[in-house]
């Protein structure tokens, strides 16, 4: 027997899924490649301090045949517009 809650929850769940669809479709790039992306950001923000640009993630971007232009406007999307926001935003796994 399906509750009035149950639908409501079903629903609100499969919106998030999909809303989540979208945010991944929007990076252009895999779970796999964002934990790349991520480890390296936070690698070099470790070193270097974020300067308020996104050069980690277009090196990063170079150096895995990424489309940079995509990516960019993707992290952007999410919340990144700089190399500690990429860190702290993008994730769409991490989201509520
Ligand atoms: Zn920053």
């Amino acid at each position: 027997m399906t509750s009035e809650r149950d639908r409501r929850r079903t629903l609100r769940d499969s919106y998030k899924a999909e809303r989540k669809r979208d945010e991944w479709n929007v990076l252009g790039i895999d779970r796999e490649l964002l934990d790349d992306l991520l480890d390296h950001v936070e690698e070099r923000l470790a070193v270097t301090g974020c300067d308020h640009t996104l050069r980690h993630s277009r090196t990063w971007a170079d150096s895995h045949s990424v489309a940079w232009s995509a990516l960019e406007a993707g992290l952007q999307a999410g919340g990144g517009s700089c190399d500690c926001e990429v860190l702290a935003n993008v994730d769409p796994d991490e989201k509520a």
